[in-house]
Formats: C-alpha cells, structure tokens, sequence
C-alpha cells in the first residue's frame, strides 16, 4: 500500500513506512514511527519477534527515535503485526508521525515540564486531522522538555518550555520568537504544520522542509500567530529570540548514557546502542529490565530504561555489557554512527559499519563484554552489590538526585568528538555539529574534520586518524 502523493521538491517523498516498504539492496525496509520514542515492552517485544521472523534480526535505531527492520520479504505479516501492537494507529497518517521529546523527560529534575502527555497529545490529535496527512514523511516535530536536548536537532516545529508557563516555539530549527502557554503548545505546533501546508499551497510548491521555502520560518510564523490569536489558545507573545536561542545555536546537550537518579529514588539508564543496530536478543533483554514497562528510544540511536530499582542496577549493567550494549558514558562507541553502507545500500563502497566497530574496538578497547570480554561498564559501580558504591555514576542512597554527565555531542574533551561512517559522499545520517566524517573512497577513507582531509589506504590508518581527530593519541 502506498500513503498518497505528497511529493517532496520535484520528486515523490519516498519516506519509507511500516506500509510503504523501500526495496534496498538487501531486501524490504520498514520504518515504524515512535513518537517521543516512546515504546511499552510489549511493543519492544513484538518488534525483535518481527524483526527475527521476516526481518535480519536486527532492530535499527534511527536519529527520530523511530525503528526500521531490513530484509523483508514481499509477503510478510510485518505491517499487520505492527498494527496488532499498536504501532501503526493511522494508515492514512503513518508516515508523518516523527516527534522527538526529551528522553528524560519527568525522570530527573533537569527539564521543567514532563512533556510525555503532549507526546500522546500531540500523537492522537495529528493523526485526527485529515489535512495533515499531506504532511511530507521529513516533516519532523519536537517536544523539549526545558533542558535543551532535542529542540536544537533541526526540528520543523517544536517547543523548548522556559519554566515560566510559556514555551518558546521552534520553527525550523530556530526560536522564531513566538511564546506560547505551555497549555496550548500542541494547539501551536499542530498550527505550524498547517501553516507550512497553507504555505506551499500558496506557493504552488513542494518541499519536504519548512527550511527550504525562501523565509519559511518566518511566514509560518506569521501564520501561526495569525490563527492562534483568533482561536482559544491564549495569548501568544512576540519576543526577539534570546540568546543562546537564536538560529543555529549547536545542539550542547547530547545522548544520556548511565544512571540518572530519578526524585523518587529510583534510577534511569541510559543505554548506548553501538551504531544504532539492536539485534532482537538485545530488544528482548532491554524488554526484560525494563522494570518500569517503558522503553524510549533516544534521538542519540539510544535507549533509555526508566524507573529502575537501585538494586540490582550493577547486574543490570553487567547483562546489558554481556549482549553488547553500553552503560558507560566514557565509552569509544558514544558517538560513533555509520550509514547503512553495504550490503544494504547500493550505492555504498564499503562495509561501514564493520569498519566502524573494527576502528572502534580496536581502538583503546572500545569493546563490550560481548566483543572483548570486558566486565560491566565502569559508570555503574563495582564495589556495592547494588552499584551505586563510590565512583558510581548513580548516587549513593539518600543522596540528592543527580544526572550523570552525559555524553555532550560536540563537546571538546577527549574521546568524545561524534565520528560518522559513510559509505559514499552523501553522508546520510550524519549528525548536526562538529563532526569527524569518514568517507568510503572505493581505496580505502577519506577522514575530514574542520575544512581538512587525510587520505587513509587502509583500516589501520583510518583507526589513527580517526582516533588523533578525536584526541585520543
Ligand atoms: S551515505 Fe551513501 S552509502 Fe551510505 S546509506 Fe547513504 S547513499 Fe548509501
């Protein structure tokens, strides 16, 4: 089945879904969309089942928080399995269901407002208006809780909450001065969505992006207001965007990876997910700690596991290291992303991501348990049974909550400079920022950082310069 005809540009948005299936060069591509990347363990559960039935077995991760499963056949039970879970509550609005929100969010104290219920807000009242249907499938919304994580990642619309009962709303990627009640901030972004659609009608264009109309942000914006001031949302403010909000403020806040003490004395671990690809085994084990009954899926190709108990969290993070995945923010794999490269795309001159994780472990031990047969992440604690002992990255019982200090994506220290993988130049998933591309050349890989490039024949000299643009030599 094929979700109408909202061409981007001049050619088709080719966006795939859970319906709308891409043929890529190893076989079906489903995309499952996770607003707020939010998942119940039964939803994870179905997933890694209908990931190891139909799909590679492997669960990818995608910078939305959304998931996508490969290798499909042309006749599976995929999509009606995703529908049976939940997953696919719109056949007509599938596609346009891409909303970030702090992954966070109502766990620890750093954000000012839980934004989780205007993620289902947001979620219900979209997929009940017809029009927005037209949405393009890049079409991408943001829900930042107030601390600044995800409404800097080049949203279409979002909202960033100042703890004062007004949010300020983000079009394109930029506070466009527009301040909402916090009450009336999905009513603002449901507006913005329509405004861009109003707006390429009146254009008689196409675009995917409100970035790519000529002064989209700020017809939207005018737009926007316009229809808020003449409804019931409540007044709608008009300031110069401060600073450090103006456009094209870097994304400072980054994956969180480690506990995080929660205000009720429980825990939240981050997860690093190595390129983003969780095999089923590891959805179903993630399924199995997941004590609270939530998964959310993070921006960062992480995973999050709220409201976890103290005890027993240093076993947790010993099965987590056992299957391969990362508690530990100073980890070598935080930051690493790859393309899909080869096999699954066509186009790829390499196999990027066994390139990526050869780089990555054979440098500095960047191995899990699983590759290297190393203990459970530092970040944890290992001299209490329960991990939260001293030098753990949770807080020792009756201590005053606090978030571990998260991986910041382009922050300066050591180790932690984000590293792309790509198997050709267009670079697909590259993080926003300062980043350290390396680019498949067909004889080896090109490594460009800050306007420079150095030519690497082989995987050996591409893990040097990989680790020296990282500062680790
Ligand atoms: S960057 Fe190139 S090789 Fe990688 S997924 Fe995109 S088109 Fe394919």
């Amino acid at each position: 089945m094929v979700i109408g005809d909202f061409s981007g540009r001049s050619r088709l948005d080719a966006c795939p879904g859970a319906l709308q299936v891409h043929a890529a060069a190893d076989g079906g591509l489903a995309r499952v969309r996770v607003p707020g990347g939010r998942l119940t363990v039964p939803q994870l559960r179905e997933l890694a089942g209908a990931a190891a039935t139909w799909g590679t077995g492997v669960i990818e991760l995608t910078s939305r928080a959304n998931v996508q499963v490969r290798g499909l056949g042309e006749e599976t039970g995929f999509a009606a399995r995703m529908a049976e879970a939940g997953l696919l509550p719109s056949l007509t609005h599938e596609r346009i269901r891409n909303v970030l929100a702090s992954p966070l969010t109502g766990c620890d104290a750093r954000g000012v407002l839980d934004v989780g219920p205007l993620v289902a807000d947001l979620d219900r009242r979209l997929c009940a208006r017809p029009v927005l249907a037209g949405l393009p499938g890049r079409f991408l919304f943001a829900l930042d809780d107030g601390r600044g994580d995800v409404a800097w990642l080049g949203p279409d619309a979002g909202i960033l909450p100042d703890g004062t009962g007004e949010a300020a709303l983000i079009l394109a990627g930029a506070d466009s001065g527009l301040r909402v009640p916090v009450t009336s901030a999905v009513t603002a972004l449901l507006a913005a969505a329509e405004a861009f659609l109003a707006e390429l009608t009146a254009r008689e264009t196409h675009a995917w992006r409100i970035s790519e109309l000529s002064d989209g942000a700020e017809l939207v914006a005018a737009r926007v207001r316009a229809a808020l001031d003449t409804g019931s949302a409540g007044p709608v403010r008009l300031r110069p965007p401060a600073e450090p909000y103006r456009a094209g403020r870097p994304s400072t806040a980054g994956e969180p990876v480690g506990a995080v003490g929660q205000p009720d004395g429980r825990v939240a671990l981050g997860v690093a997910v190595p390129l983003g690809r969780l095999t089923s085994a590891q959805a179903e084990l993630l399924a199995d700690l997941a004590s609270h009954g939530e998964v959310r899926l993070t921006p960062w190709r992480g995973v999050v596991l709220p409201g976890l108990a103290r005890a027993g969290l240093l076993r947790a993070a010993a099965r987590l290291a056992e299957a391969g995945l990362v508690t530990d923010p100073g980890s070598p794999w935080i930051g690493v992303t790859a393309c899909a490269g080869r096999p699954g795309c066509a186009k790829s001159l390499a196999d990027v991501r066994a390139d990526a994780a050869r780089a990555t472990v054979s440098h500095r031990g960047g191995g899990t348990a699983a590759t290297t047969g190393a203990g459970p992440g530092a970040p944890i604690g290992s001299d209490a049974p329960d991990g939260t002992g001293p030098g753990s990255r949770a807080e020792p019982e009756g201590g005053t909550p606090r978030a571990v200090a998260p991986h910041v994506a382009d922050s300066p220290r050591t180790g932690t400079l984000p590293v792309h993988w790509a198997g050709c130049e267009r670079r697909c998933g590259r993080p926003r920022g300062r980043v350290a591309d390396v680019v498949a050349t067909g004889d080896g890989y090109r490594v460009d950082l800050d306007g420079q490039s150095l030519t690497c024949a082989d995987i050996e000299e591409t893990t040097a310069a990989v680790a020296a643009a990282r500062g680790e030599t």
